[in-house]
């Protein structure tokens, strides 16, 4: 098999909660249980939410918990990148604000159905705002694109026209989508094996179709879990959950949050060990198939 290159790609918006170093160890455990790479790469593309002090304190984090990665990359020193792949694609620009798309979806038939609404394609043959600063749309192709989740055996198919829409890789303020620049990413640091969270699932037909256009392969998916509270409630950096910084400079053993963490995804471990120590435990647990 040939090797495997895998990933943590962390948003620096604030400090790692325990949900996301879980997601970063079982990224980093899938990476080295592969004997392969591992990269750590922020996500920093939407300025506004990004904290200058969120990228050290993720190093630290990860560092503390015994988790180590081959090279870094940082998405706003990447810009050109992105820019190339977005002059590949039949695109065109959209000066619609928000409230202009949600007005037109509900006046037309299919009112959104939970996340974001389908846009319309008011901007299709040419911007009703020319004035407005404007964003740059994907002409999505009629495809019906399919993606598979190795872990889980799931398939997911959407059909691009009619269930996403023509949709934003550069926003009115310049900032690239984050769905084209992960795509841009994986590709060019030759990632071939993506563990995250599954709220991301939903969002990785589209990712595909990306690649497809792109003539980009497509890496194995592995979503995984996310971690939830007492009350089954999902763990979010603005939801007060625990930062693992409060851990680490409270002076906790982080083989004790390590192995909580291994706990948590019923794994049966002593209540503490080095991570590295996960790493059988994480190759037995793979297919045969996949050794
Ligand atoms: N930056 C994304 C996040 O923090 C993860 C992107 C990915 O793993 O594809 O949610
Ligand atoms: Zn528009």
């Amino acid at each position: 098999m040939s090797e495997v290159v895998g990933r943590f790609a962390p948003s620096p918006t604030g400090a790692m909660h325990l949900g996301n170093a879980r997601t970063a160890l079982l990224a980093w455990l899938h990476s080295r249980a592969h004997g392969g790479r591992h990269l750590l790469r922020f996500e920093d593309l939407d300025t506004g939410r990004v904290r200058d002090w969120a990228y050290d304190c993720t190093r630290r984090d990860l560092a503390w918990l015994g988790l180590d990665w081959d090279a870094e990359f940082i998405q706003s020193q990447r810009l050109d990148c992105y820019a190339d792949a977005v002059a590949r694609l039949d695109t065109y620009p959209c000066t619609c604000t928000r409230r202009e798309v949600l007005a037109a979806v509900q006046d037309s038939a299919g009112a959104p159905h939970g996340e974001e609404p389908v846009y319309p394609g008011t901007c299709r043959n040419g911007t009703v705002n020319p004035e407005r600063p404007a964003a740059t749309r994907w002409r999505v192709p009629d495809w019906n694109v399919c993606a598979h989740d190795a872990g889980t055996g799931e398939t997911l198919c959407q059909h691009l026209v009619s269930e996403i829409g023509d949709f934003v890789l550069r926003r009115n303020d310049g900032a690239y989508a984050y769905h084209l620049a992960v795509v841009v990413d994986d590709a060019l640091m030759n990632v071939t094996d993506i563990v995250r969270g599954v709220d991301l699932w939903p969002a990785t037909p589209r990712q595909v179709a990306l690649q497809q256009a792109l003539d980009y392969p497509t890496p194995r998916y592995f979503h995984v879990p996310l971690m939830t509270d007492f009350n089954g409630e999902r763990l979010a950096k603005r939801g007060g959950a625990p930062p693992v910084r409060d851990f680490r400079e409270g002076g906790q053993n982080p083989r004790r949050i390590v192995a909580q963490l291994a706990r948590s995804l019923g794994w049966d471990v002593p209540d503490e060990l080095p991570a590295a120590d996960l790493i059988p435990v994480y190759r037995a647990r793979l297919p045969s198939t996949d050794h």
